[in-house]
C-alpha cells in the first residue's frame, strides 16, 4: 500500500510526499520476550525542521536494555530495537536547526522527546515530564504515536533540543555510556551534595557504578564499593576507591554501620536495602537508581525507616538535558569515561553480550559498533 501511495506520489509529481521521506534503518530487536536478537529493518519518521539525523557510530549496553527485552518492569512493545547509549554524526539537519551542522558529532541518551510546558520541562527535568518519550519502547506523542526504536541501529532521527554536543577531541568508542550510565550517576551524586572528604559508599560495581566512583573519587570523597565479586577488586582500589567489599563476605561488613554519608545503590537484582541504610551516619544519604525486576523489587519498611529516622531516602532518573550537557562537557575536560569492550554489530554477539552482562562478566560496558553492521 505504501509503495503504491509513493509511486502515485510521484507520478503525480508530489515532491513532498512525507512516505517518501521516511528514512530505512538497519537495527537489531527482540520479537518476543528474550536476549535473541534478529536483524531487523524498519523506517524512520521524515527529519523535522527541528530534527536531526545522526548516524550512529556507537551504542552502549546498558542493563536496563536488558530488563526491557525481557519484560522485567512492564509489558513492551515487540519487536524492540534497545540502545539509549547512542554517539555518532550529525548528517541532516531540519531547516530551524541551529545547535547542529552536518559533520558534527551528537549523542541521544535515554529521551527523545517532552512537552516543554509543565513544571519539570520548565525546570531542566525533562526525565520526569509526564509526557516524556523514551529513545525506545515508547509512545512518541509528538509523531502520531509512533513507537520510538534504538540505537542498536545504523541512524536516528531527533529534535535538536534533545541531543546532546560531543566535546571536540571526546574519545567516540567510549563517549556513548555516559549517555545513561554517566549521566544516571553524575545527576544523584550531585543531587545529595557529595563533597571532598565525605565517606561515599557505591553499590553495584558494574556499568553505572564505575562512573559512580570515578565522579566521586574525582569531587574527593572516600569512596567505598560494594559488590558480590573478586574480581572486580583490583579495579575499585585502582579507579581511587579506598575500601572494597565483597558483600559475600560478612567479615568484609563488620564495622560499616554509620560510616557513610552518602550511598548509591546501582544494583540491578534483589538484595537487602536496610542493610545499606544502617550504613548511613545520621543525616546520612541514600540515593537508588538501580532498578530490579518488578517482581522481586526489594523494598524498605516503615519501621527500617524509623528505627533508622534521620536518613534520607532517594530514587533517581538518569538527568535533564542540560544536565546531561554538563556531564558530558565535565567527564571529557576531565578524562573520565567507562571502560568498555567493543562488538562487533552482530544478533549473535549482541545475545551473548546480554548474558555476560547478566553472568558479571563485562568490565565494565559493551559498545557495539555500528559501523560494522552488514
Ligand atoms: P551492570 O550489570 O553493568 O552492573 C550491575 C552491578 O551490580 C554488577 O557489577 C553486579 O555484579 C552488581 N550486583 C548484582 N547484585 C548485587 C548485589 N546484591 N550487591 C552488590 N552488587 C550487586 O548494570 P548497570 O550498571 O548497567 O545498571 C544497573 C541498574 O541500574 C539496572 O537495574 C538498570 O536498569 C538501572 N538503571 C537505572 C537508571 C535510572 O535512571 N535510574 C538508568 C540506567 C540504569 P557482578 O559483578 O556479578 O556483575
Ligand atoms: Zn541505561
Amino acid at each position: 500500500m505504501k509503495k503504491a501511495l509513493i509511486m502515485l506520489g510521484c507520478v503525480l509529481g508530489l515532491h513532498t510526499f512525507s512516505f517518501a521521506q521516511e528514512i530505512p534503518v538497519k537495527g537489531f530487536a527482540v520479537m518476543e520476550p528474550g536476549f535473541e536478537f534478529q536483524p531487523y529493518e524498519f523506517t524512520r519518521h521524515a527529519v523535522g525542521n527541528d530534527e536531526i539525523q545522526i548516524e550512529i557510530m556507537y551504542c552502549g549496553i546498558c542493563h536496563s536494555d536488558l530488563h526491557e527485552a525481557r519484560q522485567d518492569w512492564m509489558e513492551e512493545h515487540y519487536p524492540l530495537v534497545p540502545g539509549h547509549e547512542i554517539a555518532g554524526r550529525v548528517v541532516k539537519v531540519g531547516k530551524n536547526v541551529t545547535k547542529f551542522e552536518v559533520g558534527d558529532f551528537a549523542g541521544v541518551g535515554c529521551i527523545v522527546n517532552s512537552c516543554h510546558t509543565c513544571d519539570e520541562c520548565n525546570h531542566n527535568r525533562e526525565q520526569y515530564c509526564p509526557k516524556m518519550v523514551s529513545t525506545y519502547n515508547s509512545v512518541d506523542y509528538y509523531h502520531d504515536g509512533e513507537i520510538t526504536q534504538g540505537g542498536y541501529s545504523n541512524t536516528i532521527v531527533v529534535s535538536q533540543d534533545y541531543a546532546l554536543r560531543i566535546p571536540d577531541g571526546a574519545d567516540m568508542k567510549r563517549v556513548a555510556p555516559l549517555l545513561c550510565a554517566g549521566i544516571t550517576t553524575y545527576s544523584p551524586i550531585r543531587f545529595a551534595g557529595v563533597k571532598s572528604g565525605d565517606r561515599v559508599g557505591i553499590a553495584g560495581f558494574g556499568g553505572l557504578g564505575h562512573m559512580a566512583v570515578q565522579y566521586a573519587v574525582a569531587l574527593g570523597a572516600k569512596v567505598t564499593v560494594f559488590d558480590i565479586t573478586e574480581e572486580k577488586r583490583d579495579d575499585a582500589l585502582r579507579m581511587g576507591a579506598v575500601r572494597y567489599v565483597n558483600v559475600n563476605r560478612p567479615e568484609e561488613l563488620e564495622g560499616l554501620n554509620g560510616m557513610f554519608d552518602f550511598i548509591l545503590s546501582t544494583i540491578p537484582a534483589p538484595y537487602d536495602m536496610s542493610m545499606y541504610l544502617r550504613m548511613l551516619d545520621f543525616g546520612g544519604q541514600f540515593g537508588i537508581v538501580g532498578v530490579p525486576a518488578f517482581k522481586e523489587i526489594p523494598n524498605l519498611t516503615l519501621d527500617q525507616f524509623i528505627w533508622n529516622g534521620g536518613r534520607k531516602v532517594f530514587g533517581s532518573m538518569i538527568g535533564g538535558i542540560r544536565e546531561t550537557q554538563e556531564m558530558l562537557d565535565y567527564s571529557v575536560a576531565h578524562g573520565i569515561y567507562p571502560e568498555v569492550e567493543i562488538i562487533k554489530a552482530d544478533a549473535a554477539i549482541i545475545g551473548e553480550a546480554y548474558q555476560n552482562v547478566l553472568d558479571g562478566k563485562v568490565k565494565f560496558r559493551y559498545v557495539i559498533d555500528m559501523s560494522t553492521i552488514k
